[in-house]
């Protein structure tokens, strides 16, 4: 028998996820539906994983609400769920009296959407609040409210308090097709929602939260027409032991299109920079390039003189999934019934997802949704122990309890087997969810050492063969089937 649900939140990105952890405070049967192998496959694995601080949007703007809402929002979400989060505040750097003019204008934005502790800086300000500053930025702006975050470890924090509060998640679950039953407008009417591969499930509501895709999800439905255009974001990650590793971070003056090229301290002390901006139409395409390579090095080092092409240990691109007027369009749909878009969720769509959960959950409610309280809701979730973090005491300690500790198999980011055990037995089970999950994989060497010795512990505790075993899913497998028997003399 086909599972109904009273709501199917299609996409497990930030969005998804915290709008499925949001409703599953109710007593409401939630199901959550991811193509991917995992969650945050999408746009919210690749991104700059900045907690912006309210200044850079119009106060017109839903996605300026959401935002200041959103970052007030992750302190008790960090408590309760435990991601990497640190509020090391953000400087925007001018170079002329020009740029100081377009400062002057992000700080009445900011005074305008109810940025807390903004401040205007003149440069010894600047250079007091960031010592490795370019000696030529003559002022700015700082917003101390503005943080930094591991924006999939946010998501799979989410996902976990949802599931520890009754939401199925479905991963694998790729919706191609969409049926009606019941009559318009009366209480029986739901939808079969079907998979590519065949499964299928029943809901009362969907929330179209699809990312890249969502304008090919409101097609399935019927609902409205309109294109997500994707505006890609390279960037570039360097050591750990950079020298160009500051203590807050750091924007150049924004130009219409873009916040601009940023120089970002991680919160798990790497260093990024970038993201470029440029508009493309392919939905897939993650390449990064040597030209922009360039660009976002000169504009990087403007910055900060210290950045040097010598750290860089990897590049990534993410695409943004925007809309024409570059706003968020979150609303109940005229089209079609109790179905629920949350597309065009371009930045600052990281740091307004809490209170993107909370407005959808509004919507659902003045949409008829009946949300009684569930006296069992847990806000928290277990932390995991991380090895890295252990004092010397507390590693000999956890290695006593479960040797696995010991055994550390990711020698850039310090990870034992035992998390890389947790990980796999939390339901990550391509190279690229334990990547994610543990960071195994991430640093200097970024998986030269570990990877095999993943896929190994992989095998074991999955029963996967090697030839099935993949990076990320689908097609991405890492060892080929063995095409001729193996010559044993
Ligand atoms: C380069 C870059 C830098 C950014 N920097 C920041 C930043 O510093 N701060 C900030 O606040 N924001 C930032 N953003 C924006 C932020 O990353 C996004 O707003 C956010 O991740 C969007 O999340 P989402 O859940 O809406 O989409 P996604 O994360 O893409 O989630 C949608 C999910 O839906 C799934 N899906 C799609 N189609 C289907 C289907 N048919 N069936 C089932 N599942 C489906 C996808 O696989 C995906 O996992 C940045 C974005 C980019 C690209």
């Amino acid at each position: 028998m086909m599972k109904r649900y009273d709501v199917v939140v299609i996409g497990a990105g930030v969005s998804g996820a915290a709008i499925a952890r949001r409703l599953s405070a109710y007593r409401l049967s939630i199901a959550l539906l991811e193509k991917e192998i995992d969650v945050s496959f999408g746009v919210s694995k690749a991104n700059s994983g900045v907690i912006h601080g309210g200044f850079h949007h119009s106060p017109d703007l839903l996605k300026s609400r959401l935002e200041i809402q959103g970052n007030l929002m992750y302190d008790k979400l960090q408590r309760e769920l435990h991601f990497p989060f640190r509020r090391c505040g953000i400087l925007v750097a001018a170079f002329s009296t020009e740029e100081m003019r377009i400062v002057q204008e992000l700080y009445n934005r900011g005074v305008a959407n109810g940025a807390i502790g903004i401040e205007l800086c003149n440069g010894d300000r600047m250079h007091m609040l960031e010592p490795k500053l370019n000696s030529d930025v003559m002022g700015g702006l700082f917003a101390p409210g503005g943080g930094i975050v591991e924006p999939y470890r946010l998501v799979f924090s989410l996902v976990e308090s949802a599931v520890l509060n009754g939401v199925d998640l479905h991963t694998n679950f790729d919706v191609a097709g969409v049926e009606k039953s019941g009559k318009t407008g009366s209480e029986d009417r739901e939808y079969v929602l079907h998979g590519s591969d065949g499964q299928s499930i029943r809901g009362r509501w969907v929330i179209n939260a699809a990312g890249l895709f969502a304008d090919r999800i409101s097609g399935l439905f019927g609902a409205e027409d309109f294109r997500i255009h994707p505006r890609k974001g390279e960037e570039f990650l360097l050591d750990r032991e950079a020298s160009a590793h500051t203590g807050r971070v750091i924007f150049p003056v924004p130009n219409p299109v873009s916040k601009g090229m940023l120089v970002i301290p991680t919160v798990e002390g790497t260093t990024m920079i970038g993201p470029t901006a440029l508009e493309t139409d392919d939905k897939e395409d993650l390449a990064t390039s040597s030209e922009n390579f360039e660009k976002v090095f000169y504009s990087a080092r403007r910055l900060i003189p210290s950045v040097s092409e010598r750290d860089i240990i990897t590049s990534f691109a993410g695409l943004r999934p925007s809309l024409e007027d570059g706003d968020f369009y979150i609303a109940r749909s005229e089209k079609a019934e109790r179905f629920v878009q949350v597309a065009g969720i371009q930045s600052p769509g990281l740091t307004a997802a809490p209170a993107i959960a909370e407005y959808v959950k509004d919507l659902l409610k003045q949409g008829g949704l009946e949300l009684t309280e569930d006296p069992d809701y847990q806000g928290e979730i277990p932390a995991v122990p991380r090895f890295r973090s252990m004092s010397l005491h507390e590693q000999d300690a956890a290695v006593k309890a479960d040797p696995a500790y010991g055994n550390i198999i990711c020698r850039c980011e310090n990870v034992s087997e035992a998390e890389v055990v947790a990980a796999i037995r939390r339901g990550h089970t391509s190279l690229d969810g334990i990547k994610f999950y543990t960071r195994a994989g991430m640093g200097r060497c970024q998986g030269g050492f570990c990877s095999y010795k993943i896929l190994q512990i992989l095998r074991r505790e999955t029963g996967l063969p090697w030839e099935k075993i993949t990076k990320r899913g689908r097609k991405s497998w890492i060892v080929r089937e063995r095409i001729s028997p193996a010559k044993t003399s």
